[in-house]
């Protein structure tokens, strides 16, 4: 007999796993494809000795999330964690390369007359991280817990979502760094939604520094899969789950979309909660492009060789308009993109001497382009040399992207449109939106509070929400090591 049955073992499904095994229920998690992790996994897909991360590769929230703190991740796996966060290059007359180092004060020292308003922007988030982990983390129509800091978040979220975003700012890179970080959210810019989204992840750069688990994302989920079936519970592999008819738990939590709900409720949901459900939009979508390289990038700026993540794609102003274009529903000519080179931190990446390249770009939704192209000389531009030392490189487009997981409706990765509302009715708007007006069925995906990301929290909460609606637990479990 299960207590609970999981469908989908993405981070979110297995933390939601993991909780309710370590309350002593019997769960079972089903996943369709073929290994556990969903969103956090790593596969040899592009040549043969070349370890690349399916979807996650960096990983801020999954040292700072409360979830992953109270599980031990950091003690479970380990983690490497570049001197510089991140890097923005840029042409020499726009000022050279942002580069983010951990270290607060040497980034704001590198970036010349710009550095106070730098340091003021980030100095009073990154002094209190925990803090910004835990609000950004929760749900925000509950009491913020910590009101001072949640204020200066905000605060600094509508100046830098405003039209004045360049206040206090006199040259290019340090704005540049900054909307580099925003643009993850994949919504407008400037937009109070993508500020709030770059000042969270900002944050982590120059606290916990944005780290890299040695042996890819698909370390994370392993780690979560050990820890379930030590604590008897049980992951079926290669099961796609088509009806909640299938399943006979007394509860169920689902880490799939709003949009997978309702096809899987059938007749069993209201017509009011689908409608409800209705409501909710996705985002635009994004083009994986993976690389195999005989060598290094080489980088024209070489600091750029130690930095875990680059962010291309020009000025403040050029990002935004090639995020407006492509939520215009165009490929833009010169798009940002993301780059992890995590092989430089981790050598069973690649074969020795050689580098795995992880990028993606943001495109129209459900987008069938191949990106290989456009992120090539993206990346040429500022590594003249880079098409050298390519040795294969394989393509996601939007649509791949869905195909391979059903979360990414049209390819957008987040699940779910970061947008204001959202932000706050995700999926629905309530105290509880895990809950679903289904007697003991939960959702616990990317699409619900807090949204996207390997932070485990959404899977937490519906956990935690089980627990106490189906099973009178209102002690959450100790998930220690
Ligand atoms: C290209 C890309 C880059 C990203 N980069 C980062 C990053 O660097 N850092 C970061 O923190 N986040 C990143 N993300 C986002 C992160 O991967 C997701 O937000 C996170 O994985 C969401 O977790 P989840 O558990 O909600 O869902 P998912 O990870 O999407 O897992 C859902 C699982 O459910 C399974 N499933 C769905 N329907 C069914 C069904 N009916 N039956 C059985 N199984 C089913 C799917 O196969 C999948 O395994 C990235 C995502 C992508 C795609």
């Amino acid at each position: 007999m299960t207590d609970v049955e999981i469908v989908g073992s993405g981070p979110n499904g297995l933390a939601a796993a993991v909780t309710l095994a370590r309350a002593g229920l019997r769960v079972r998690v089903y996943e369709r494809m073929s290994h556990a992790g969903g969103g956090a996994s790593t596969a040899e897909s592009v040549a043969p000795g070349f370890r690349h991360d399916t979807c996650s590769a960096v990983h801020p929230l999954a040292i700072a999330s409360p979830f992953f703190r109270a599980f031990g991740l950091s003690r479970r796996i380990a983690f490497a964690t570049p001197e510089i966060s991140f890097a923005h290059p840029l042409p020499e007359r726009r000022g050279g390369a942002g580069i983010a180092y951990r270290d607060l004060e040497r980034t704001a020292d590198a970036l010349g007359r710009d550095g106070a308003a730098y340091r003021r922007l980030i100095g009073p988030l990154s002094d209190h991280a925990a803090e910004v982990a835990r609000f950004t983390g929760s749900a925000l129509l509950r009491v913020p817990p910590h009101p001072v800091v949640t204020a200066r978040f905000g605060l600094r979220a509508l100046a830098q979502g405003s039209a004045a975003w360049n206040a206090g700012f006199t040259g290019d890179v340090a704005p540049a760094m900054i909307t580099g970080v925003a643009a993850h959210a994949i919504v407008r810019q400037p937009s109070p939604v993508a500020a709030a989204a770059g000042l969270a992840l900002q944050t982590h750069a120059h606290a916990g520094g944005w780290p890299i688990p040695l042996g890819g994302s698909q370390a994370i989920s392993d780690a979560l899969a050990d820890d379930l079936r030590a604590h008897g519970g049980e992951i079926v592999t290669d099961h796609e789950i088509t009806s909640l008819d299938e399943l006979t738990a007394p509860a169920v939590v689902l880490d799939v979309t709003p949009r997978a709900l309702i096809r899987l409720a059938g007749s069993r949901m209201s017509a009011r909660y689908r409608r409800r459900l209705e409501r909710f939009r996705y985002g635009s979508g994004s083009a994986k492009v993976q690389f195999a390289l005989s060598g290094p990038v080489p980088w024209a700026d070489p600091r750029l060789a130690d930095a875990g993540t680059v962010h291309l794609g020009g000025t403040r102003a050029q990002i935004a308009a090639a995020e407006g274009e492509v939520l215009a529903g165009r490929h833009p000519e010169s798009p940002y993109v993301l780059i992890s080179q995590p092989s430089r931190f981790d050598p069973s990446r690649a074969p020795a001497g050689a580098h795995a390249l992880w990028t993606y770009t943001h495109v129209p939704t459900g987008s069938t382009l191949d990106r290989t192209e456009a992120v090539t000389r993206a990346i040429e531009a500022v590594a003249p040399g880079f098409r050298d030392v390519i040795i294969a490189s394989r393509s996601w487009s939007a649509a791949d992207l869905q195909s391979d997981n059903p979360n990414y409706i049209g390819g957008d990765i987040a699940a779910g449109a970061a947008t204001l509302g959202q932000l706050l009715a995700r999926p629905v708007l309530s105290l509880d939106p895990w809950r679903t007006p289904m007697a003991g069925v939960y959702l616990c995906g990317a699409s619900t509070v807090p949204g996207p990301g390997v932070h485990g929290q959404s899977g937490w909460f519906a956990a935690r929400s089980v627990l106490q609606h189906e099973f009178g637990i209102s002690r959450t479990p100790s998930l220690a090591p």
